[in-house]
């Protein structure tokens, strides 16, 4: 009889079971937890944020299940984790409110479903999967993002539950120095802390997600890239999914996930792809970030150009994670 275990010859290792490959395809899942000059002293908590995440996520694919539910689940536990910018622990907007967007979607269908600006959602990205699997709709606002979640069943709470003493003084602290000249967008004030997702599953499909509380001391409805179709986050089995993170203007005027996709389907590796894109980023906008990019044959890109960034990454023969690419 014997359990599954990993057959060391093959070149693309397989789960196998009694001499049958368990799974036809070899899943991958690649997580990051923002790009910044994440401090010595938080390094601990993105790297246990993101294993957690990219675990949850691994959970699904490895039993056989979907990409597109792979990255919600690894996203929800970033979510959940105080950590980082997204659900409860997000940066606070101008007015000291947590407003949180978030997008999902699926490479074989091309279905996606994005909230922006919610306000008492503790899971974003679990009503924007509610849109992508039940709405003839892509994308929901505010108190309409709310009200469709609450018809389908998922909670509402309060804004104070989201908030927590750490940003309160991290708004007090911006806000206090907040005529100062220029600021340094490497500071550790200005971190970039959104999660994100992408994947690849036993039947070739790939999924992405993307969530933030955006940008500290953000005005009230604005948006950033994270929830935008093709900016901070983009999947096309025909090309490949990205999450972004950074400064969410510059990223959002490049079109940035989109514009990597695009370019793994004219033939270049997705290694080389996002770090390219980051260097456009840069280059073109003067903007700072990150990107995973993966395809649908399971080549996957990690880049930055910020300090650090926390990311996991998880396939049946590796398991790694890091706070910089270089690692
Ligand atoms: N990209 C996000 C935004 O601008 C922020 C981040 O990545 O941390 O809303």
């Amino acid at each position: 009889m014997g359990g599954p275990w990993l057959d060391e010859n093959l070149h693309s290792a397989r789960l196998i079971l009694q001499g049958e490959p368990l799974l036809p395809i070899d899943p991958v899942l690649v997580v990051h937890g923002g790009a910044w000059a994440i401090p010595d002293d938080m390094v601990e908590a993105h790297l246990n944020g993101v294993r957690n995440a990219a675990a949850a996520g691994w959970q699904v694919l490895s039993r056989g299940g979907a990409a597109l539910d792979a990255v919600e689940e690894a996203v929800v536990v970033m979510e959940d984790d105080e950590t980082f910018d997204a659900g409860r622990g997000s940066f606070l907007n101008r007015e000291g409110k947590v407003q949180l967007d978030a997008l999902i979607m699926e490479g074989a269908t091309l279905r996606a479903g994005g909230v922006g600006c919610v306000e008492h959602l503790r899971n974003p990205v679990r009503a924007a999967r509610k849109i992508l699997s039940e709405s003839p709709h892509v994308y929901f606002v505010a108190e309409g993002a709310e009200r469709f979640a609450a018809e389908r069943g998922i909670p509402l709470c309060k804004n104070e539950d989201l908030i927590i003493p750490r940003e309160v003084e991290r708004l007090r602290e911006f806000q206090a120095h907040a005529s100062d000249e220029k600021p340094d967008l490497f500071a550790a004030t200005l971190s970039h802390d959104t999660v994100g997702a992408v994947a690849l599953d036993a039947r070739g499909d790939i999924a992405a997600a993307t969530s933030t509380g955006g940008t500290l001391n953000k005005a009230p409805g604005r948006l950033g890239d994270s929830s935008l179709i093709g900016c901070g986050c983009y999947a096309d089995n025909k090309t490949a999914a990205a999450s972004t993170t950074g400064w969410g203007e510059p990223i959002m005027k490049l079109v940035l996930a989109k514009w990597a996709a695009d370019r793994v389907a004219s033939g270049s590796l997705p290694e080389w792809v996002a770090a390219e894109a980051i260097n456009y980023l840069q280059a073109r906008v003067n903007g700072h970030g990150g990107m995973i990019l993966l395809d649908p044959r399971g080549r996957l890109g990690i880049a930055h150009n910020t300090p650090r960034m926390a990311w996991a990454l998880k396939t049946i023969r590796e398991e790694s994670s890091g706070i910089s690419r270089q690692e």
